[in-house]
């Protein structure tokens, strides 16, 4: 078969080829991608040689002016290439044959021919080579059935999977990940492997193999990776949290619901929305606290009572496991999984406007990515109360808009700083500045005050009162001075 490489540079890299005498193949995901009509910037060549000099000899070819990346100990070569306003990466190897020793992932390397490059690759569908030489240009070479694969929507391994996976267990990662990204199936006896060599996952690090947890998050449906992360056995070595949701516990002939397909469940919902990896982590951990909560009352039946706190306080622990950020992203996965049964309250109950005021100050910019994950939360199989539910999250939307537009709390600023305070009563940095600011922040999300600095003002003076507090000077000409609030200046 044939294959229409109608990026030039593949011509380039074969004139370059041609030249130097060797034989080269555009390989891996890049043939892989070109079958499926995914678009794909990552160009892999192999050739049956130098390929550092085959980099240089491309580069020099295009341009003087094209830095190559060398590196010497893997015997790679790599730059990047700039067409139709894309940028193109360009990888070139030497073709290799690996062999593996027990305790590494790292192989021992020997110069190889295109077949034996092909072996020690992971996939079929991953193993398919296309020469770019003059003579051969565009021929497929498919030794193990790529192709067939592709058409079946089958991840199989080249050879024995127990030797693959053994030899280098991150590609048991990449197997599911690869199925969950394309929606295929692993083959049984490729999957059977993995749950024989799971155990060996622990020779590889944490960095590779959340690498590819973040691209099963990123997949369409997350549920598909997670659902064949857990059977593999996989899961539970590095994320035992999630194991845990698993299960349903019956007691005077009451079960509650599994967590664990329902949270894959709002995963789903919510990554048919978002392709945000945070927030479809924040859906992946909502309620990872629900099995440390779990209790069971005669009365009551099942309840989860702070799970969302508990929930929360674990993403740390989580992302610092798996070598996630620990910056502002882990914060707003915290703060999602804390807050994401707020509105589902608010919507249940009558929505209040300070309810709504409240939701607003403690969601601030992140208010409509936990009301995405709220309405995905709702994945009760009685119609009925959908409907109720989808109702009452209308209601709260449309308020949140309204009480955003009249009291601007999204990004409340107090409109009376703490600065003010001391300067009008003549004070150092005290407890009861605190207290004032407290006052008034609750008077404004209550509703008791406008959302302005002259009625924070006038409060402030009261609660100052309160407490004892004199003002120096004349108390009244600074309300409406240099700090003006956002809400005065809108
Ligand atoms: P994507 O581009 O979606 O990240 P990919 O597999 O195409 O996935 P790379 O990870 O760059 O991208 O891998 C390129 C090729 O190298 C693969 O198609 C495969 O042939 C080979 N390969 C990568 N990792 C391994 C591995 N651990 N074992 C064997 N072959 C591998």
């Amino acid at each position: 078969m044939d294959v229409k490489l109608d990026n030039p540079i593949y011509k380039i890299v074969g004139e370059a080829a041609d030249r130097l005498g060797v034989r080269a193949f555009a390989v891996g995901g890049v043939v892989r991608d070109y079958f499926l009509q995914r678009h794909c910037t990552d160009i892999d060549i192999v050739c049956v040689g130098n390929g550092i000099e085959l980099a240089k000899a491309t580069a020099a070819s295009i341009s003087p002016n094209i830095e190559v990346a060398v590196f010497k100990n893997f015997g790679t070569a790599a730059f990047h290439y700039h067409l139709g306003g894309e940028t193109w990466q360009i990888e070139f190897v030497g073709a290799r044959r690996e062999s593996y020793n027990r305790n590494s992932r790292k192989p021992i390397v020997e110069n190889g021919t295109l077949e034996d490059d092909q072996n020690r690759r992971d996939f079929t569908i991953n193993a398919m080579a296309v020469s770019v030489n003059h003579d051969t240009f565009g021929t497929l070479l498919d030794p193990f059935g790529g192709i067939r694969d592709l058409d079946a929507g089958l991840i199989r391994t080249p050879l024995d999977p127990d030797i693959t996976f053994s030899d280098d267990p991150l590609r048991m990662m990449r197997a599911i990940r690869f199925a969950s990204q394309l929606g295929f199936y692993i083959q049984d006896s490729t999957f059977e492997a993995i749950q024989r060599n799971a155990e060996r996952i622990r020779i590889v690090s944490m960095e590779r193999i959340t690498t590819e947890l973040n691209k099963i998050v990123l997949s369409p449906k997350p549920s598909v990776g997670f659902k064949l992360l857990e059977k593999s056995g996989l899961l539970k070595l590095f994320f035992p949290e999630f194991c845990n949701l698993k299960g349903v516990e019956t007691v005077e002939g009451r079960g509650h619901k599994d967590n664990f397909y329902h949270t894959l469940e709002v995963a789903d919902h919510v990554a048919s929305g978002s392709n945000d990896l945070w927030l479809r982590w924040a859906a992946l951990l909502h309620d990872i606290g629900k099995p440390a909560t779990k209790h069971y009352d005669p009365k009551l039946g099942w309840t989860f009572h702070g799970h969302e706190v508990r929930g929360s306080k674990m993403v740390k622990k989580i992302f610092t496991r798996l070598r996630l950020p620990l910056d502002n992203k882990m914060k707003y996965v915290e703060k999602l999984v804390l807050l994401h049964l707020r509105p589902i309250i608010l919507a249940e109950d009558e929505v209040t406007d300070s309810a709504v005021r409240r939701l607003l100050f403690d969601a601030g910019d992140d208010i409509d990515d936990l009301m995405t994950l709220c309405e995905a939360d709702i994945t009760s199989k009685n119609e009925e109360k959908v409907r109720r539910y989808m109702k009452n999250f209308k209601i709260v939307r449309q308020k949140l808009v309204e009480i955003e537009e009249k009291d601007r709390i999204r990004n409340f600023q107090p409109p009376v700083s703490g600065e003010d305070i001391m300067r009008t009563f003549g004070i150092p940095p005290c407890r009861e500045i605190g207290t004032i600011k407290d006052a008034i922040k609750d008077a404004i999300l209550d509703g008791a005050i406008p959302n302005d600095r002259h009625a924070a003002w006038q409060m402030m003076l009261e609660k100052a009162a309160e407490l004892g507090l004199e003002p120096v000077g004349n108390p009244t000409t600074n309300a409406t001075s240099s700090q003006d609030s956002p809400a005065d200046k809108a």
